[in-house]
């Protein structure tokens, strides 16, 4: 009898077969196939998401990565170009670092420094001690903090070009072009001085305004024709702070997402009601790392795609 209870139990041999080939499939095609994980993921949420973030060929990969009261994106092209735009405050670099090693990046070819606060400047240190960078591009403002002249000193020992945005300057990526907007005037308000840039592939366009605030919106507003600021996304400005955002700029811009980057219950109440309230009227649909961490984009130069959050 024991024998016959056991027996009913125990796999043939095909039916071995067959289950190791579903599994192996099953794996394979987790890994392979562009989006999978994240369609897993949303019918069964105890399954935790990749780290690596996978895009079909011949789409870009635009993060707004979940650092904390700062900022930092990562734009990852087609041709395997990158682009990082800040790097938050000094805690965060290691985290960056490891989320950049998540998405096997070697190399930064461009690491574009908004403004010298330390919210935006402060990872940029390790970030550069760990990565070869191609080129660092700052605004044309300096401030007298020791993070800041720490890491002008490692970008001349480290012989890395230092360009100074322009406003109007173009800087070609090969598959996809950055124009610079921000700041159009000089002034000793370092948030003004933010480098704000519109990223264009194909017919999609990604807006990054760093800590610029309304003066600095108005300037650009008063300098561009209002097709410039067209964007299908929108990081925001100053982390929400009701001193950016002004109803005109968005409306120019008219993202159909915006991603907010700020700290979990930070002290500075970011970002504020006025923000929000003025995105509900837009109707636009805005994410906030500290509510659901990484924001991710797809773009295959037609449409953007939302990768995450996935639910
Ligand atoms: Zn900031």
């Amino acid at each position: 009898m024991a024998k016959r209870k056991n027996k009913k139990y125990k796999l043939t041999g095909w039916q071995t077969l067959v289950a190791f080939v579903l599994v192996i499939g099953v794996a394979i095609a987790l890994h392979t196939i562009p989006g999978a994980w994240e369609f897993l993921a949303k019918y069964l949420p105890f399954i935790e998401e990749p780290r690596q973030i996978t895009v079909p060929d011949g789409d870009m990969a635009v993060h707004f990565l979940d650092v904390g009261q700062g900022d930092c994106s990562l734009i990852v092209l087609p041709n395997g170009k990158t682009v990082l735009i800040d790097a938050s405050v000094k805690d965060e670099g290691k985290n960056i670092l490891e989320y950049l090693s998540y998405q096997k990046i070697k190399r930064i070819d461009y690491f574009i420094l908004t403004h010298p606060h330390a919210d935006h400047i402060g990872g940029a240190q390790e970030v550069i001690e760990a990565l070869p960078i191609g080129k660092v591009i700052m605004p044309d403002a300096e401030t007298d903090t020791a993070v800041f002249e720490k890491l002008l000193i490692t970008i001349d020992n480290k012989k890395i070009p230092l360009h100074i945005a322009k406003v109007g300057d173009i800087i070609s990526l090969g598959n996809a072009n950055i124009k610079i907007l921000g700041p159009v005037n000089n002034t000793d308000d370092l948030n003004n001085m933010s480098i704000v840039l519109r990223l264009d592939y194909g017919k999609t366009s990604f807006m990054f305004t760093g800590d610029a605030e309304e003066p600095s919106e108005k300037d650009m507003l008063d300098k561009f024709s209002a097709s410039e600021f067209r964007a299908d996304v929108i990081k925001i400005g100053h982390h929400g702070a009701s001193t950016s955002s002004s109803y005109d700029f968005i409306k120019a811009v008219s993202p159909k997402y915006a991603a907010i980057s700020c700290g979990k219950d930070n002290s500075y109440g970011h970002p504020h009601t006025e923000t929000i309230n003025t995105l509900n009227k837009l109707g636009i649909k805005y994410y906030r790392t500290d509510k659901v961490g990484n924001i991710v984009f797809s773009s295959d130069g037609e449409k953007v795609t939302l990768l995450r959050p996935t639910a």
